[in-house]
C-alpha cells in the first residue's frame, strides 16, 4: 500500500501543483476543497499520468470543523499510511481591520488557521504511534509582514505560523518533521483579476518544488522554515 500526501484546498493554484509534484514521485494522494468538478478532473490528470497511484477525492469546506473531520475520516478509512499533510487551503480577503467586510476575520480564521489545527489533531496519532511523518503548513510573508491592505488575513497566517512553530516543537520527541512554508506573491487564483504582469509573481509549481526538496532531505534534517518571494520582491 502506497504512502499518502493529504493536501487542502488541491483544486487549484499551490495546493494542486503540489499534487502533482507528489504523484510524479509515486505517491498516492488524499485531496479536497470545495468544487468537486476541480477534484475530478485533477484525480482523472493523475491516474492517467501515474496509474499507479491512488487518489482519493472529497468536495470538503475546510471552514466547516465537521467536513475536516470526515475529510480526516476519509483518509483513515483509506488505510494507506499517512507519510505527508499538507495544511494548504486557504482564503485572502484584502482589506484593512477598520473597513473590511463583517465576518472578514471569521471566514479567514475559520479557513486558514482552524482548519490547520483540527486536521492534524486527527491524523497525527498513528503518524506519532509510527514515529513518521512530515507536516508542512503554508503560512505566507504576511505571517511576518503587516500588509496595509492584509487585514484579517495577516491575522490569520501569523497565527498560523505561531501554531506551526508550536507544533514542531511538540512534534521533535515524535521523529515526525514540521515546515512552515512562508511565500510571497504566487500566481494563483488568489489574486484573479490582478492587472500586474506574470513576472511580478512566483509559479506555484516553485512553491510545490521547495516543499518536495525539504521532504527529500534525511529525516535526520527538519528545514523549519522557507521564506520565498518573487525575485522583485513584494507586490507593494
Ligand atoms: P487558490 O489558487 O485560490 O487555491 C486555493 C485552493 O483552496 C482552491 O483549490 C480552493 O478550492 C481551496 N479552498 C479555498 N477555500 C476552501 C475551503 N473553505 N475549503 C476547502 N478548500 C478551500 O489559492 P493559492 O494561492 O493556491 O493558495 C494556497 C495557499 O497558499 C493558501 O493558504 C494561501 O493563503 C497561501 N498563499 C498564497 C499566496 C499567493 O500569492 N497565491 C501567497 C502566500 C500564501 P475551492 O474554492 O473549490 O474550495
Amino acid at each position: 500500500m502506497k504512502k499518502l500526501v493529504v493536501i487542502t484546498g488541491a483544486g487549484k493554484g499551490i495546493g494542486k501543483a503540489l499534487a502533482q509534484g507528489f504523484a510524479a514521485e509515486g505517491f498516492s494522494l488524499a485531496l479536497c476543497s470545495r468544487t468537486e468538478a476541480d477534484l475530478q478532473q485533477l484525480k482523472q490528470e493523475l491516474t492517467s499520468a501515474h496509474p499507479e497511484i491512488e487518489v482519493y477525492i472529497r468536495p470538503t469546506d475546510v471552514s466547516k470543523k465537521a467536513e475536516v473531520l470526515a475529510f480526516a475520516e476519509m483518509v483513515t478509512e483509506a488505510g494507506n499510511p499517512v507519510e505527508v499533510l499538507i495544511n494548504n487551503a486557504g482564503v485572502f480577503i484584502p482589506g484593512q481591520i477598520h473597513q473590511e467586510e463583517e465576518g472578514a476575520l471569521e471566514k479567514q480564521i475559520e479557513t486558514n488557521l482552524y482548519s490547520a489545527y483540527y486536521l492534524p489533531r486527527a491524523l497525527l496519532p498513528p503518524m506519532v504511534e509510527a514515529k513518521r511523518g512530515h507536516v508542512f503548513n503554508i503560512c505566507s510573508t504576511a505571517s511576518i509582514t503587516a500588509y496595509t491592505n492584509g487585514g484579517s488575513y495577516c491575522i490569520s497566517k501569523f497565527a498560523m505560523l505561531g501554531m506551526s512553530k508550536v507544533l514542531r516543537e511538540e512534534m521533535k520527541p515524535h521523529n515526525i518533521r514540521v515546515t512552515s512554508i512562508l511565500p510571497g506573491a504566487t500566481l494563483t487564483n488568489s489574486w484573479a483579476g490582478s492587472d500586474l504582469p506574470e513576472s511580478r509573481f512566483m509559479p506555484p509549481e516553485d512553491v510545490a518544488e521547495v516543499v518536495l526538496n525539504a521532504y527529500r532531505l534525511s529525516e535526520r534534517t527538519v528545514v523549519e522554515e522557507i521564506l520565498m518571494r518573487p525575485q522583485l520582491g513584494d507586490i507593494g
